[in-house]
C-alpha cells in the first residue's frame, strides 16, 4: 500500500473550516488506498503572535523557553485536525515531535534533526489511522523541546517522507506552486511545472519563503520528490525533483530578501588566517553569514563584506568590533537599508553573458549595485532597500520569467521512491542532517582581473561584463565588495587564454571611469568544496579558511552558495591547498 505525506501550512489550517477542509483531503487520500501521514503548522499567524508575546515579557527571551512556547502552536493544530477527522468518521491520532521521536541537537530555535523513529507511526498506520504529526518541533537528548527554525514544518514533512520511504510528499500551501518569484512581490510571476533541487535550494536560501531551505537539502539527499500545490484547489502544482524545467533557459527564478544587513570590514590585513578570525568569531554566535565577498587586497589590505540577518546584526557588530581591533583592520561599517536580489538557474553554468544581462537590466532601471557575488548557478546583488522591488521586476522581465518556456524537458516528475530496505533506513536514521561533501576540487585554468576604485554608480558593472561577453570570454567568479567613499573593487576570473583580452577591456574601462588601477594574476587556483547544505553548515567555510591558513595560503577571493564554497588563491598554492582540503573534509565525504 502506498504511503503519502501531506503537509499543510499555517494559512491552510487558519480556522475551523479550513481544518475541516484539510481533514477531508486527508480522508480522501486514505480512501484512495494510501496510508496517510499529515504534518501541520500552527494556525494562521499563531507563531508570529507567540514571538510577539515573548518580546513583550523579555528583551532577550531564552531560546529554550522560546521553543517551549513556539511548539504550542503546532500542538493546537494537530489536536484539532485529529478531532475533525474523527468527527467525519475516520481514525486519526495526533503526535507531537517528541511522541514521534524526532530527535534533534540542542540548538534551540534552529535545531537540526538527528534521527526519527518510525515504529510508532508505522504501528498507528497499520491500525488504519491517519497519523497527524506536529511540524517544526523535536526533542533533544535531555527531553527539551526544540524547534527547527521558522518555516520548519516543511522540513518535518520531507524528513518524515524520507524515513518512511513515502511514495509522495505533498506540500499544500496558499499558492498553487513554486513561482518564478514571490507572487506577492510581482503579480506577473509564473508558477513553474518543475524545478530542480539545486535551484530550489538556492532560491529558498536566497529568500523564496515558499519552502524551508533545509527541507530541500533533505529532499535532495534522500531523493524525495516534492509536490508543492494549493490547499484550496485540486490542481497540480510544482514538482521539485532532480531535473530542471527546461534546458532552454539560463535563469529559472529570482528572489528577494529585505531581511539582511550588510557589514564591511575595511583594510583587513591581507594575510592567511584573517578571514578565518572574522568568521569564526561570528560563528560562535551561530549567526548565519551570507554573501561573503572578499576582494583582492591593495597594499596588503583587503575589504571583506558579508550580510547577516537583521536580528543578528547586533551580536555580529559586537564580534566584528572585537576582532577588527585585534587584527588591526582600518575600521568597519554596516548598512541596514539594503536588499539582496538574486537570480538562479542551472542553465547559467553553461552560458556566457548572464551576469552582464542582469547588470544591464539593473542599470537601465537606474539601480546602483552595491555588492556582487556569483556562483555556478546564482548571481546575487545587494541594492538599496528602496530599489528592491524595481530591481526584482527589472531582472524578472530581463530573463522573460513570466513566459512559459517553449520546450519543457521530458518529465521525470513521477512520484515514487523505492521502499528502502531495513539497513538503508537505519543508515538514514543515524545521519539525518549531517553534512555531506560531494567533492573537493581544484581549477587551475583561470586568471584573475581586479579593477580597484570603480565608481559606485549604475551601469559600470554592466559595461564591464557586456564588453567581456562581447569578446566571448567566459567569466566564472565575479566579486564586488561594498564600496567606500563612492568607489568599489571589482574582481573576476576568466580562462587564462583570455586574460590579455580581458585586461585590455578592463584598462579601457578603467580609463573611461577614472578607476584607481587594474591588476591581474595570470594564474590563480580556484578551490571548491561542494555538497549539501553548506550555508547552514557555516563551519564548512570556516574549516576551509582554517585549513588554508594552516597551510600558509592566503585567500584572495571568496564566494559561497548553498551547494558550494569557492575560494581563489595564488596559482602556485593550488595543489597544496587541494591536498589540505581533501584531508580536512575526508570524514564528510558521501
Ligand atoms: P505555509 O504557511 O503554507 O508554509 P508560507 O507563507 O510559508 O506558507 O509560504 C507560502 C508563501 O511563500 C506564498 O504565499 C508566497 O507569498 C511566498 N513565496 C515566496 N517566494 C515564492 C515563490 N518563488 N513561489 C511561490 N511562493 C513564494
Ligand atoms: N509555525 C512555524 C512558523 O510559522 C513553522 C511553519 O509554519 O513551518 O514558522
Ligand atoms: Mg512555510
Amino acid at each position: 500500500m502506498s504511503l503519502v505525506v501531506q503537509k499543510f501550512g499555517g494559512t491552510s489550517v487558519a480556522d475551523p473550516e479550513k481544518i475541516k477542509n484539510v481533514a477531508r483531503k486527508a480522508i480522501r487520500a486514505q480512501q484512495a488506498g494510501n496510508r496517510v501521514v499529515v504534518v501541520v503548522s500552527a494556525m494562521g499567524h499563531t507563531t508570529d503572535v507567540l514571538v510577539d508575546l515573548a518580546r513583550q515579557v523579555s528583551d532577550r527571551p531564552h531560546a529554550r523557553e522560546m521553543d517551549m512556547l513556539l511548539s504550542t502552536g503546532e500542538q493546537v493544530s494537530v489536536a484539532l485536525l485529529a478531532m475533525a477527522i474523527q468527527a467525519m468518521g475516520s481514525k486519526a491520532v495526533s503526535l507531537t515531535g517528541a511522541q514521534i521521536g524526532i530527535r534533534t541537537d540542542s540548538t534551540h530555535t534552529k535545531a537540526r534533526i538527528k534521527s526519527i523513529s518510525t515504529e510508532r507511526m508505522r504501528r498507528l498506520l497499520d491500525e488504519g489511522n491517519i497519523v497527524i504529526a506536529a511540524g517544526f518541533q523535536g526533542i533533544d537528548e535531555n527531553l527539551n523541546i526544540t524547534t527547527l527554525g521558522r518555516g520548519g514544518s516543511d522540513t518535518t514533512a520531507v524528513a518524515l517522507a524520507a524515513v518512511l520511504g513515502a511514495d509522495a510528499c505533498e506540500i499544500y500551501t496558499d499558492v498553487d506552486g513554486v513561482y518564478t518569484t514571490d507572487p506577492r512581490e510581482l503579480p506577473e510571476a509564473r508558477p513553474v511545472k518543475r524545478i530542480s533541487y539545486d535551484e530550489m535550494l538556492e532560491l529558498a536560501s536566497l529568500g523564496a519563503g515558499v519552502m524551508h531551505n533545509r527541507s530541500i537539502e533533505f529532499a535532495k539527499k534522500f531523493s524525495v520528490p516534492i509536490h508543492v500545490r494549493s490547499s484550496f484547489t485540486d490542481q497540480s502544482g510544482t514538482m521539485i525533483v532532480a531535473e530542471p524545467e527546461t534546458s532552454e533557459r539560463a535563469v529559472c527564478g529570482a528572489a528577494l530578501t529585505k531581511s539582511e544587513a550588510q557589514v564591511t570590514i575595511h583594510g583587513l590585513p591581507d594575510r592567511p588566517g584573517a578571514s578565518l578570525a572574522v568568521f569564526s568569531a561570528i560563528a560562535e554566535h551561530r549567526v548565519t553569514v551570507d554573501m561573503i565577498v572578499q576582494n583582492v587586497g591593495e597594499q596588503g589590505k583587503a575589504d571583506v563584506s558579508f550580510t547577516v540577518p537583521h536580528d543578528e546584526l547586533g551580536v555580529t557588530l559586537e564580534s566584528v568590533a572585537k576582532v577588527a581591533g585585534e587584527l588591526g583592520a582600518t575600521g568597519f561599517s554596516h548598512d541596514d537599508n539594503v536588499a539582496k536580489v538574486s537570480v538562479v538557474g542551472l542553465g547559467m553554468a553553461k552560458r556566457t553573458g548572464v551576469a552582464d544581462q542582469m547588470f544591464r537590466a539593473l542599470a537601465k532601471a537606474g539601480v546602483n549595485i552595491e555588492m556582487i557575488t556569483t556562483s555556478e548557478i546564482k548571481i546575487s546583488v545587494l541594492v538599496g532597500r528602496d530599489d528592491a522591488q524595481k530591481a526584482l521586476r527589472a531582472v524578472h522581465q530581463e530573463f522573460h520569467l513570466e513566459e512559459t518556456p517553449t520546450t519543457v524537458g521530458a518529465a521525470d516528475a513521477t512520484i515514487g521512491t523505492a521502499e528502502p530496505d531495513a539497513v538503508e533506513i537505519v543508515r538514514r536514521l543515524q545521519s539525518m542532517e549531517e553534512l555531506t561533501i560531494d567533492d573537493v576540487s581544484l581549477d587551475e585554468s583561470q586568471a584573475r582581473v581586479t579593477i580597484a576604485g570603480v565608481p559606485d554608480v549604475p551601469g559600470v558593472a554592466a559595461d564591464v561584463f557586456e564588453e567581456i561577453a562581447a569578446a566571448k570570454i567566459f567569466v566564472d567568479m565575479i566579486v564586488q565588495s561594498f564600496g567606500r567613499e563612492g568607489r568599489a573593487t571589482l574582481s573576476f576570473t576568466v580562462p587564462q587564454k583570455s586574460l590579455a583580452a580581458a585586461t585590455t577591456i578592463a584598462d579601457q574601462l578603467a580609463r573611461k571611469y577614472e578607476c584607481r588601477s587594474v591588476t591581474s594574476s595570470p594564474c590563480v587556483a580556484k578551490l571548491s568544496v561542494s555538497g549539501v547544505g553548506l550555508r547552514s553548515h557555516t563551519e564548512v567555510a570556516i574549516r576551509m579558511f582554517e585549513t588554508l591558513a594552516e597551510s600558509g595560503i592566503n585567500v584572495e577571493m571568496i564566494n559561497t552558495s548553498e551547494v558550494r564554497v569557492n575560494v581563489v588563491v595564488e596559482g602556485q598554492h593550488g595543489a597544496v591547498g587541494l591536498a589540505a582540503l581533501q584531508k580536512a573534509f575526508a570524514q564528510f565525504r558521501r
